[in-house]
């Protein structure tokens, strides 16, 4: 069994890349990946947490709540639900890109609809 290792930094945090909201928190975990050649690319990912486009996500659900009753979030907040932290990151690793979505997306930009 391998361990591996997350970092969640909550201050000077990005907001969100597709929203603008103000996330609450950045993860940054292990990600590995096949390229073109079928070779495994290991690297690392980050992801902010978003209240409004995580809002749907069940992994983020509870955790969103929690954070959002503690407007001062710090390291003591996200040390007393480091289980949902990694509960959230662990669908995040899991999550691929959709490439029908993606399709469908791509398109509805190009008609300007996004
Ligand atoms: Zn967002």
């Amino acid at each position: 069994m391998t361990t591996e290792h997350f970092h969640v930094k909550v201050d000077h945090l990005p907001d969100c890349g597709r929203c603008g909201a103000r996330t609450f928190l950045m993860a940054r975990y292990p990600h590995s990946w096949d390229n073109r050649a079928g070779e495994a690319v290991n690297g690392y990912r980050e992801t902010a947490l978003c209240p409004i486009c995580h809002y749907d996500q069940p992994e983020a659900h509870e955790l969103l709540i929690r954070l959002q009753n503690s407007p001062d979030a710090g390291a003591e907040v996200i040390a007393s639900c480091a289980g949902l932290v990694a509960a959230w990151i662990e669908a995040e690793r899991q999550r691929q890109v959709d490439p029908v979505a993606l399709e469908r997306e791509l398109a509805a930009w190009h008609a300007g609809e996004l």
